[in-house]
């Protein structure tokens, strides 16, 4: 029998919803989409962004300190760590009904609390750029600033928000125990949120105050699994070069000195589309014979037969 391929899938926002229920309805169709690829004999390992779950929780842990003096701040790897466990618990009770419901009774599925280490001098720590949680007033940010440390920035005219530290992740420190769920046949979720943000100091590993990108992190994932795909489901099903432009251009197949060079060129928004993008080249020229897909999640299996989405190889 041939080898499976192995394909991790980096789940975005929209296979995720904002809200509890919202998010409780999105697994069940983000379910589907990845038992569909487990039929078609693909061998799968889900990692899953954490954008607007980070914030909810990281208010509701604000929320318990106003309500208890008592209770301290919470820090944000903390949160990520809470984050990783609400949406797995989601996600593993989504994926394990519908492997029931078609008959598919022999894939446990599993979701592993991961710790990422980041390197404490990356300069992301100098310029914290990623907005977490919920809108406020400028007084109610200057209020938050004041009180917690926290970097409070205006976001594109819509009032102010946390932003946080993005580092780039530098190694999976469960992935040994990854590895070996995966090799023997179940379902993983892992890396979720990008993986909870830690500093090595010694034998101990500090939490940080960051959010790490999910793109990077299962890119990182993918090249330890030795994957074959990388496939980064988002809200579109392709890339585009002049994307929203009268002349934007929708890209199938493209090489990572293509990629390259439209990087260059500016053509993916920075915390958008860029991030994805250089996952995937990461992914694509780290060896012969990976493949990074960028499509929508209704449409990966589509994506891996070669019929949809943007696909980035090596050559
Ligand atoms: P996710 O939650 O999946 O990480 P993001 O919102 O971070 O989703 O990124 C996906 C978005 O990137 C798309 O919905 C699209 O609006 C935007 N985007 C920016 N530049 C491009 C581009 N060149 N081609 C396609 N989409 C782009
Ligand atoms: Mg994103």
């Amino acid at each position: 029998m041939a080898k499976k391929k192995r394909i991790v899938i980096a789940l975005g926002g929209n296979a995720l919803g904002n809200t509890l229920p919202e998010q409780m309805t999105a697994v069940k169709i983000t379910a589907r989409a990845i038992v569909d690829l487990i039929e078609e004999g693909c061998e799968v390992v889900v990692a899953h962004g954490n954008g607007p779950q980070v914030g909810m929780v990281n208010n509701a842990m604000i929320a318990l300190t106003h309500e208890d003096p008592q209770q301290p701040n919470t820090p944000l790897s903390v949160c990520v760590a809470m984050s990783q466990a609400y949406i797995g618990y989601d996600l593993q009770n989504a994926l394990r009904e519908e492997l029931l419901d078609r008959n598919i009774t022999d894939i446990p599925v599993a979701t592993m609390i991961t710790q990422v280490r980041v390197d404490e001098n990356d300069e992301a720590f100098q310029n914290p750029s990623k907005p977490i949680g919920r809108f406020m007033t400028k007084e109610q940010a200057d209020e938050m600033a004041a009180k917690y440390d926290y970097i409070m920035k205006e976001d594109s005219g819509r009032g102010y928000r946390r932003v946080v530290s993005s580092p780039k992740p530098q190694e999976i420190i469960e992935i040994g125990t990854i590895r070996t769920m995966v090799e023997s046949g179940d379902l993983v979720i892992a890396c979720g949120g990008g993986g909870i943000p830690v500093t090595r100091q010694g034998n101990h590993l500090k939490g940080a105050s960051a959010v790490i990108d999910k793109d990077f992190a299962s890119s990182l994932l993918a090249r330890e699994l030795d994957a074959d795909f990388l496939i980064i489901l988002t809200a579109v099903e392709k890339v585009a070069i002049n994307y929203g432009k009268p002349d934007e251009k929708w890209l199938d197949n493209i090489t990572v000195d293509e990629a390259k060079q439209y990087m260059a060129e500016g053509h993916f928004a920075p915390g958008s589309m860029l991030p994805k993008v250089q996952a995937a080249v990461e992914f694509a020229e780290s060896a012969p014979g990976r493949h990074a897909l960028i499509t929508l999640l209704e449409k990966a299996k589509d994506g891996i037969l070669g019929d949809t989405g943007t696909r980035i190889s090596r050559s």
